[in-house]
Order: C-alpha cells, then sequence, then structure tokens
C-alpha cells in the first residue's frame, strides 16, 4: 500500500453543508467521526436508515458520509459486515451523542447477546473533536479504532489527518472491498 491514505478526489464521500440553523447555534459546536456498521439482516438498508437517523438527531448535523464498504469480520464468525463512517458537527456533549447513538441502535433491534456478537447496528464514537475521555461508559479515541480496516480506510476517506500511512499498513491484510458509489438518502440536498 502506498503512503497516500485512502481516498480523496473521487472516493465517493458524500459532503453537506451544515444547516444554517446550526452555523448560527449560540452553543459551541464539536466535529466528531461515528463508525457505523451491521451484518445481520438486511445490512446496507440498516446503514442508509442510520444516516438518516443521526441526521434527525436534535443537536446534530451530518457533514459527510464515507463510501460504503463490505469487511471480514473481525475477531467474530459471521456474516460480512457493511460499514461506513460519518463525520458529524453537534451540539450534544460526548456522553449525550452515545446514548443516541444507543437510542438508534435499540431501535433497529441491536441486541447483545455476548461480546462481538452479529450484529444488526453498532454506531461507535470513533473520535470527539480532540477530546481524550476515559470513563467507564465512553472512551474516546475509541480503543480498538487503530487494530480495524473498516474503521480507518472510511475514516481516512473524510479526514486524512486523522489516520497515518503507518496504521493503514498495519491493516492491509483485512479484508475489506470498497462498494461502488453509494448515494446515502434521506439526507438534506
Ligand atoms: P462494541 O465494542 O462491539 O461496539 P457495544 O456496541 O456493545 O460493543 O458497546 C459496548 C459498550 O462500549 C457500550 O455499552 C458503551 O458504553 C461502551 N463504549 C465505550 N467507548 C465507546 C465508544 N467510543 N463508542 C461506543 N461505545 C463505547
Ligand atoms: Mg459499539
Amino acid at each position: 500500500m502506498s503512503d497516500t491514505p485512502h481516498g480523496g478526489e473521487g472516493s465517493g464521500a458524500a459532503s453537506l453543508k451544515a444547516p444554517s440553523s446550526a452555523l448560527h447555534s449560540p452553543l459551541s459546536a464539536a466535529s466528531c467521526w461515528i463508525g457505523l456498521g451491521a451484518n445481520l439482516g438486511d445490512a446496507s438498508g440498516t446503514l442508509q436508515r442510520a444516516v438518516a437517523a443521526l441526521a434527525a438527531l436534535p443537536g446534530v448535523w451530518v457533514v459527510s458520509v464515507s463510501s460504503l464498504y463490505r469487511s471480514a469480520p473481525v475477531d467474530a464468525a459471521g456474516p460480512d459486515y457493511w460499514n461506513a463512517v460519518a463525520e458529524l458537527g453537534t451540539t450534544l456533549p460526548p456522553l449525550a451523542l452515545l446514548h443516541a447513538l444507543q437510542a438508534i441502535e435499540g431501535a433497529e433491534g441491536r441486541e447483545r447477546p455476548y461480546c462481538n456478537a452479529p450484529r444488526t447496528l453498532d454506531l461507535d464514537v470513533l473520535l470527539y473533536a480532540d477530546q481524550r475521555i476515559a470513563t467507564p461508559e465512553l472512551t474516546v479515541p475509541h480503543p480498538r479504532m487503530a487494530e480495524r480496516a473498516f474503521v480507518l480506510l472510511p475514516l481516512a476517506e473524510l479526514a486524512p489527518e486523522r489516520v497515518s500511512a503507518a496504521q493503514l499498513r498495519a491493516v492491509a491484510g483485512q479484508r475489506i472491498d470498497r462498494v461502488a458509489d453509494q448515494a446515502w438518502a434521506g439526507l438534506p440536498a
């Protein structure tokens, strides 16, 4: 793999502008990056609904969404995963954002029978501005993101400065395919 992070021009990432109401918000806004994954049921359809659900959250707007990827499960059995990363702007503090993500997971029927179990929808906070958070409920940056091609490749499309060439080389052996250009529905034009 070259030292150039995956993505950039023509990568298929969809970019969106913040709504004017957000730009004029009196609250301070933060950029954050969310990992989306699903491997049960209509997984790509679930990710479509999840992006629309993120866009509908109060205090959240979707800045951009990566290409859609298909990857082999890491440290688990089961069907392939469908993955993407979304960049959000938000006025929600980190824990409130996590709880909003968990509510979207719940609405998609997420169950947690055991660690790394197949899932209808997984939404993880990868990065929240430049914050480092270490609480029992929330760790940011996400503690396992650097081990996962399915996080690093889509993240590198949206925020290449947040992913190093060395990190990409370290996950180069993981099976992952970028799915042909994906239009994300449910977002404002
Ligand atoms: P997975 O690690 O496979 O994504 P879950 O989605 O079931 O597992 O999450 C397990 C727990 O991880 C959640 O209850 C949540 O409190 C915690 N957690 C810690 N840091 C994060 C983070 N950055 N994003 C999402 N969940 C997190
Ligand atoms: Mg999770």
